[in-house]
């Protein structure tokens, strides 16, 4: 396996940027997720809370940059609603309010009306429910709010038009590509950061990305080249075939711990090129058509 480059856990970005590591390594969360405080003066945004598993960690880590920033939390802006994101909200509301401090709005987006799986952790957060192109704005930011589903139904970047960065949360990351629910909506969510024209992207894992235009052009190639590599594979093997097979030949260089991701992603590509009539099968057996 490749390693990683080693992120201290905390660092000073630039003049309103200090992100913190959620002190959750992992092979899905790379270093751990990013969280992100953002601003200038006493009351600050925080992008992402990290997970559960490791909020107490965290919230210590968290608690020395806002004594040492004199500084406190005014939003919890949560990229979307996986775990590595939301679970450690509860933790750094008690964190506020043990520093005698107001307790932070909780933001997110919506999931879209079929997306109905919610966690129990996300039942316990209070949300205050965001809309795209909405502004949120303290002392040194003002971030837009883009949604961009894909990756999941409710997340969303957030754009610092003046920096000319981007939050990605996990639509794209510092290191390796990202796992999606809906490749149709990913790509598109791809495009709209493009034209955003980024010069810097603070992303949900992994060190900062300088050059992202490259980087984004990347990940919508590296997908076009995986859709390629399905449909070739499939037409050679001529026989029905498991997204598991389709993986062991396609994903040669990947080390075997991520190939249920890959499957994942694989069965996400076959959908699309099933919908597009390229393929027939079904979950499990796949032909070329
Ligand atoms: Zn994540």
């Amino acid at each position: 396996m490749t390693s990683l480059t080693v992120i201290p856990l905390v660092s000073k970005l630039a003049s309103n940027v200090i992100r913190i590591l959620g002190c959750n390594p992992g092979p899905m969360t790379l270093q751990g997720t990013n969280t992100y405080l953002v601003g200038k003066g006493h009351r600050r945004v925080l992008i992402d809370s990290g997970e559960a598993g490791t909020a107490q960690v965290y919230t210590e880590l968290l608690s020395e940059v806002l004594d040492s920033e004199g500084a406190t939390i005014e939003h919890m802006l949560i990229t979307h609603w996986h775990h590595d994101h939301i679970g450690g909200v509860s933790s750094i509301q008690k964190l506020l309010k043990s520093k005698n401090s107001k307790p932070a709005t909780v933001w997110k987006l919506r999931r879209c009306p079929r997306d109905d799986q919610i966690s129990e952790q996300e039942k316990s957060v209070k949300w205050q429910y965001l809309v795209h192109d909405q502004w949120i704005e303290v002392e040194g930011a003002k971030l837009q709010v883009k949604h961009s589903p894909g990756h999941t139904t409710d997340h969303y970047c957030l754009f610092m038009p003046k920096e000319d960065a981007i939050f990605s949360g996990d639509c794209i990351l510092g290191e390796g590509t990202a796992v999606f629910e809906d490749l149709h909506d990913y790509i598109i969510s791809l495009r709209n950061m493009l034209q955003m024209k980024p010069k810097l992207i603070y992303p949900g894992h992994g060190p900062i990305i300088e050059n992202p235009l490259s980087r984004i052009q990347y990940y919508i190639e590296h997908r076009q080249k995986r859709e390629e590599e399905i449909l070739k594979t499939l037409q050679e093997k001529n026989e029905p075939m498991s997204e598991m097979e389709i993986v062991k030949n396609v994903y040669k260089t990947t080390p075997e711990h991520l190939w249920p991701a890959a499957a994942s992603n694989v069965g996400h590509h076959l959908k699309k090129l099933h919908k597009e009539g390229r393929i027939k099968g079904q979950n499990g057996s796949w032909t070329s058509s």
